[in-house]
């Protein structure tokens, strides 16, 4: 459902990606790590147009990426992202921030819109946060509601840029439960993170970026145990 072909992208002189392809299928789990800076977020924000590339080919669930503003709409309606700092609206409660895209975009009721919410809500098990704000939840609460925001929105695709980075330890464990219970059900995620037990029972493909390059790619057991790049087991080394 994804595919990027010679795809590079420049900040001003500043080469972020340098003539990636990459392939992702429907219902593949891919997890991303690499070193800070080398061109991870640049990525997945390109897949969904945060960012936009210089040159190279995006194609996105049958959408080819361009410059008209068209493509981006359906681009953001077919794939969800969440974030290192969960970005909910600070004056929305709970059940507010995850109906303002569904009754907006997808013009649902607001009884279709709440039960939607509610059934989301239900699955990363808060339920009876409902009607909180988010500064009232803790931050491994807020992601999971960041996460059922973007299942609202009837994602094909969710992309995660580091979304345990900015969560107390104990927290953790408790995104990462509901990040795999998500990849279990079948939906087509590409997770950017450095928790490498996440990515050995979850992912499909593990990606190594390193200088705006893919210098790794392949199934977990593979590029775990025997790495071809040595960038890659030293990068190993130091986070495990
Ligand atoms: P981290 O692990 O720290 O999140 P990353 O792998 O996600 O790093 P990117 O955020 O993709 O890295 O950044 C890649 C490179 O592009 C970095 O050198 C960064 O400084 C640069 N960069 C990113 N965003 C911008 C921007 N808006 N303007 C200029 N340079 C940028
Ligand atoms: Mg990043």
């Amino acid at each position: 459902v994804i595919k990027m072909r010679d795809v590079s992208k420049f900040y001003g002189d500043f080469q972020a990606l340098k003539a990636v392809n990459l392939d992702v299928a429907q219902g593949e789990r891919m997890v991303i790590c690499g070193p800070s800076g080398s061109g991870k977020s640049t990525l997945i924000r390109c897949i969904n147009r945060l960012e936009a590339h210089e040159s190279g080919h995006i194609n996105v669930n049958g959408i080819e990426l361009t410059d008209n503003s068209e493509s981006h709409d359906q681009i953001r309606g077919a794939v969800g992202m969440v974030f290192q700092q969960f970005n909910l609206f600070p004056h929305l409660t709970v059940l507010e921030n995850l109906t303002l895209g569904p009754r907006r975009v997808l013009n649902l009721s607001d009884a279709e819109a709440n039960a939607r919410a509610m059934t989301y809500l239900e699955r990363v098990r808060i339920p009876d946060q409902a009607d909180k704000y988010p500064r009232q939840l803790s931050g491994g609460q807020q992601q999971r509601v960041a996460i059922a925001r973007a299942l609202c929105m009837d994602s094909k695709i969710l992309l995660f840029d580091e979304p345990t980075s900015a969560l107390d330890p104990e927290m953790i464990a408790e995104v990462l439960d509901v990040m795999t219970e998500l990849a279990s059900s079948g939906m087509t995620m590409i997770v950017v993170t450095h928790e490498m037990g996440f990515a050995r029972k979850v992912a499909d493909t593990m990606v190594f970026m390193d200088q705006g390059e893919i210098v790794e790619i392949g199934p977990p057991d593979q590029v775990f145990t025997a790495p071809k790049s040595q960038r890659f087991a030293t990068f190993l080394k130091q986070i495990l």
